[in-house]
């Protein structure tokens, strides 16, 4: 039902306030306002209550929201409870750096395998997760019942690995490979482009300054939706 209904920008926040709940349920905090969830969070109060008002009737006026009732609403919500495991291809230093990483704040994903073409690397462990070759891609994600692949090839095996992954049945990309290519419908895909972003923040900064401490900010909304 609302679950149907709520927009892709409510959808991406719903984890930030999970987690940020979770420290304050770790703390013995009872209630929080959509104030302090703003200030905590870096989202105006209004996308707050905009964002919760999807989800039904959570809060008083006045009296903020009651945290463990919220997290118990978004931990369903969000089917916190199920684990997505995770597959992780190319595993050099950006590779090997997130399969350490582990996504560990997150509760709910877990990187089950990585994958390289290296005969060096393949038979090897980084932390625990054993690393495949990649001809075993298909077998293991069937084995674990893989949602998600982590790409962290060079740019020229992107489109093949791409084709695997498309092919051994799982349905979730997050691509760190420049390359944009097309995947079908039922695959989605997300990219991270480290590199450009990092040359657009500083072209950013070079090109527009931000404003010095005591003038106005920006208006917050625009820093939730970019996550
Ligand atoms: P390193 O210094 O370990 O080579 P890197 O991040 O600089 O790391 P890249 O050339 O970006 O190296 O390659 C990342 C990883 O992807 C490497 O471990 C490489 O062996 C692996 N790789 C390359 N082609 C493929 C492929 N077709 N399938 C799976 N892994 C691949």
């Amino acid at each position: 039902m609302a679950e149907q209904k709520l927009p892709p920008v409510t959808a991406k926040r719903l984890p930030l306030y999970y987690r940020y709940l979770e420290k304050l349920h770790a703390v013995g905090k009872g209630r929080v306002s959509s104030a302090e969830l703003s200030e905590a969070l870096q989202i105006d109060s209004a996308t707050i209550r905009r964002d919760f008002s999807y989800l039904g009737e959570l809060g008083k006026k006045g009296y903020g929201y009651n945290v463990q009732y919220l997290l118990q609403f978004l931990r369903e919500f969000l089917k916190q409870d199920e684990v997505a495991n995770v597959v992780l291809i190319g595993v050099g230093n950006l590779g090997t750096a997130l399969l350490r990483y582990n996504f560990y704040r997150s509760h709910n994903t877990k990187i089950v395998a990585g994958f390289d073409i290296d005969p060096n690397k393949i038979g090897t462990y980084v932390d625990g997760i054993p690393i495949y070759p990649l001809n075993r891609l298909k077998e293991v994600a069937l084995l674990h019942d893989v949602d998600v692949a982590i790409l962290t090839v060079p740019v020229n095996a992107a489109k093949t690995v791409f084709d695997e992954v498309v092919s051994a049945g799982i349905h979730g990309i997050l691509n760190f490979t420049p390359v944009r290519l097309t995947v079908p419908p039922h695959v989605r895909v997300h990219h991270i482009d480290l590199t450009t972003e990092l040359q657009t923040l500083i072209y950013f900064l070079k090109n527009f300054p931000p404003e010095d401490e005591s003038s106005e900010q920006e208006p917050l909304e625009n820093d939730a939706n970019r996550r």
